[in-house]
């Protein structure tokens, strides 16, 4: 590489973004010979790395995310881009984010148009060898921790059990549906906190990593897995099933906290309205998947639905509830990416002979290089 390979970060701290792709103490790692880190001004505000941070890190922080656009040759972003950063790409600039291609086809299209290569981190296959990159699993943790925090919160009632002179109180009963990242991660933090905790969750895999954080399964008495490991759709009687298995759990349960998902699909809509109705008053629900459908039908994204007896709390982003914590981790992920992406010499790495950035590659050269087969990931 000839001259200095500039590598930008925007300011996408608004609404329920809290974040920052990347944090000071890592452009300090990145800040070489051949690299220089441009941070929007303001880009690590709401996470709490004020521009500062990023000057002593060896940053430049330049004004508007036009500056970003028009000098880095690759940005590292949490967001899809606006309509309006659409028309700043510059042919040949490389994008890295998670860009959920299949549910953004037109956003995908618009980007290829410019000719810019995309990277999509959330599609890379999940292999011991990109576990370092793995931004699912890291937002997923701090997803789930925030739900549970959420759930307590909105709780009237206390989360552990306490024997005190004023009485004794019982221990919340919280029901996790679905045990994957987030779900593992609402389940540890919730334990901590002294609920009795259920967990269920169709894959016969989460029965063995519930039981080992000492929580009570519910299985469905079918392993409904499919490709890469993930969830498949469940059939019309598995639904059937489901749902006579759920009815009795949730209406038992103080706190509820949905976190299911199947890759690249609408959110398994699990818990109606008449459920909702039939649960005990004071309960809450907090609904990580609000954004993409909901697992409860009454959930609406970043809103908290009062429906009489029951709170339904529809949480979008709920990684940004730590977003301190959730930045150091995508950064940490996006470090690990870009020592993929650049080669020995500091240059970007041709993406057809580099099997991770071929992975995650969405377009390139104008061409859409993304298909759904991509999508899933692999459980190793
Ligand atoms: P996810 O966000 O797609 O789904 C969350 C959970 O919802 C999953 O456990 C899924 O089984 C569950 N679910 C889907 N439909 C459901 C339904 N109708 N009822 C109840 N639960 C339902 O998944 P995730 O948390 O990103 O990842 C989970 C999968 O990824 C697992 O297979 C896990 O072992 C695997 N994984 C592998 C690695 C690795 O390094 N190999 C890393 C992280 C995760």
């Amino acid at each position: 590489m000839t001259g200095l390979l500039g590598i930008g970060i925007l300011r996408e701290c608004s609404g329920s973004e809290k974040r920052v792709a990347l944090v000071p103490a890592d452009v300090k790692k990145l800040k070489g010979n051949h690299v220089k880190v441009l941070v929007e001004t303001g880009a690590g505000s709401c996470s709490f790395h004020p521009d500062s941070e990023y000057l002593d890190a060896g940053a430049e922080i330049v004004p508007t995310a036009g500056d970003v656009y028009s000098r880095a040759d690759i940005i590292s972003m949490l967001q899809k881009p606006s309509a309006d950063d659409i028309m700043h790409i510059r042919s040949g600039q490389i994008l890295v984010a998670s860009f959920h291609p299949s549910k953004f086809p037109g956003l995908i299209d618009n980007i290829a148009k410019r000719n810019a290569v995309m990277y999509s981190m959330e599609i890379l296959p999940r292999t011991a060898g990109t576990q370092s990159m793995d931004v699912l699993s890291s937002q997923s943790s701090a997803s789930g921790y925030s739900a549970a925090i959420a759930g307590a919160r909105f709780s009237p009632r206390f989360v552990p059990m306490l024997h005190t002179s004023s009485g004794a109180i019982r221990a919340a009963s919280v029901l996790v549906i679905g045990a994957g990242v987030a779900g593992l991660m609402a389940v540890a933090t919730m334990k901590r906190l002294g609920a009795d905790v259920a967990a269920y969750d169709v894959r016969k895999a989460a029965e063995e990593e519930v039981r080992s954080l000492g929580a009570d399964f519910i299985g469905l008495g079918v392993d409904a897995v499919g490709a890469g490991g993930y969830a498949r759709d469940l059939t019309h009687g598995e639904r059937m099933l489901e749902r006579e298995i759920l009815e009795r759990a949730v209406q038992k349960s103080d706190i509820v906290i949905c976190t299911a998902g199947v890759p690249g699909k609408t959110a398994p809509m699990m818990i109606s309205r008449e459920m909702v109705m039939k649960m005990k008053p004071g309960s809450v629900i907090v609904d990580t998947m609000a954004d993409s459908g909901g697992n409860c039908e009454l959930s609406r994204s970043d809103k908290v639905v009062d429906s009489g007896n029951v709170k339904i709390v529809g949480i979008s982003n709920a990684h940004s509830c730590v977003p301190m914590d959730a930045s150091s981790m995508h950064s940490v992920n996006v470090l690990s990416f870009i020592s993929v992406l650049l080669d020995d010499h500091m240059n970007p790495a041709d993406p057809e002979r580099q099997e991770i950035l071929n992975s995650c590659l969405v377009c390139r050269d104008g061409e859409i290089r993304f298909n759904s087969g991509k999508e899933g990931g692999n459980d190793s």
